[in-house]
């Protein structure tokens, strides 16, 4: 859902945990608001007391965004669902699961856990801060992350897919309509007007208020979460079109091939003439690779005419190859992973066909297209 998972940290339970490169930032903006708050709040300690009880309290917090989602994926894997990484960003973490929980009973214990993890934290750091003098940095320390833990859970129990609570909320819908891509799409559609409220509530506070700092970052917290609600609605959307459908439903039979002999140049010309832009490659009528114009992509102009295609090509030991039957939505995930935009496909061992990203998302906008209309 988030670019690129950043900095790999090291492993936990056996899951590896890596931190976004937008951390990095957030724990200096963090440090400086709370260095503010400790001098206002405790005058009397001296600037160093200051700034290392807030760094401190910021890799504190940074735990205690690991400890959440520890908790989301120690109930995951209680049922049998493995966890691929953890990825801890600006407003907290992503747990990656392997797949969605088959039961809404799953879900909702997976999504709470994080929550009730942050809860107990909250809980456990009031503990300790009871017994000291609220103005001793011990205390301060403890307290302030009593009160970032509880706020962590309440902000994530928001009913909003994907935040936690937008899970809960899918997870009673669909215990209720026993449906999980409709469930789905009515947590995400309440995740979008969950951001315009933090959105408008931002401005109202900024321009009412005056109070901008708060303002920008309600408004930016709201503007994240938005782009995250359509992203996993656009995600739901094509699971849905391309549920069912398999490589042999949406390949071309048709098979276009080269001979490995020709030039880059040549092939190009055959390229641009045909607009066909990938070829299985023949060498003494025998498969021996494929070739794409993505291919050509690294390679000088000026080197096209001296260059062959056997060069060029990814040799048939290599080649991402699709099985007929394999589901359509599978395929579309191993091409973005991998970064191959045509692969063919096979059926008993024989090529029989080619399925492109260009004819997936053709059929995906063809049949959300017919879905509006159908329903209109
Ligand atoms: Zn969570």
């Amino acid at each position: 859902m988030f670019s690129g998972p950043g900095l790999k940290l090291g492993r936990v339970m056996g899951i590896p945990i890596f931190v976004n490169w937008s951390w990095v930032l957030i724990f200096f903006l963090f440090t400086v608001m709370l260095e503010s708050q400790f001098s206002t709040e405790h005058p009397g300690w001296t600037p160093t007391q200051h700034w290392g009880l807030a760094a401190l309290a910021s890799l504190l917090l940074f735990g205690s965004v690991l400890f959440h989602e520890l908790g989301h994926s120690t109930v995951a894997l209680r049922y049998k669902i493995p966890v691929l990484s953890i990825t801890l960003f600006v407003f907290g973490g992503v747990a990656a699961i392997a797949r969605e929980p088959e039961r809404p009973l799953q879900e909702f214990n997976i999504a709470i856990a994080g929550p009730a993890t942050s809860l107990l934290l909250a809980g456990i750091f009031y503990g300790l801060a009871l017994p000291f003098s609220p103005n001793s940095m011990f205390a301060a320390t403890a307290m302030l992350l009593a009160y970032l833990n509880a706020l962590l859970a309440v902000f994530n129990l928001v009913p909003g897919f994907p935040l936690d609570g937008g899970r809960i909320l899918r997870s009673i819908i669909w215990a209720k309509n026993k449906n999980f891509n409709r469930a789905t799409q009515l947590a995400s559609r309440s995740g979008q007007v969950v951001a315009y409220i933090l959105i408008a509530l931002g401005i109202a506070v900024a321009l009412l208020e005056g109070d901008w700092v708060s303002g920008v970052w309600w408004v930016f917290i709201g503007w994240f979460l938005l782009t995250a609600a359509k992203q996993s609605y656009a995600q739901v959307a094509v699971q849905r079109v391309l549920d069912g459908l398999r490589a042999a439903d949406v390949m071309t039979s048709e098979l276009p091939m080269i001979d490995r002999s020709i030039s880059l140049e040549d092939y190009v010309q055959e390229v641009l003439r045909t607009g066909r832009r990938a070829h299985l490659v023949l060498g003494n009528n025998e498969l021996v690779g494929m070739i794409s114009l993505q291919d050509v992509h690294g390679i000088p102009r000026h080197e096209w005419p001296s260059t062959s295609i056997q060069a060029t090509m990814v040799p048939i030991d290599r080649i991402q190859w699709v099985q007929a039957d394999e589901p359509a939505m599978k395929i579309l995930e191993r091409m973005q992973s991998t970064n191959v935009y045509q692969m063919p496909v096979l059926r008993d061992g024989q090529v029989v066909g080619m399925v492109s990203r260009d004819a997936m998302l053709r059929v995906i906008q063809t049949r959300l297209q017919f879905e509006r209309f159908a329903h209109a």
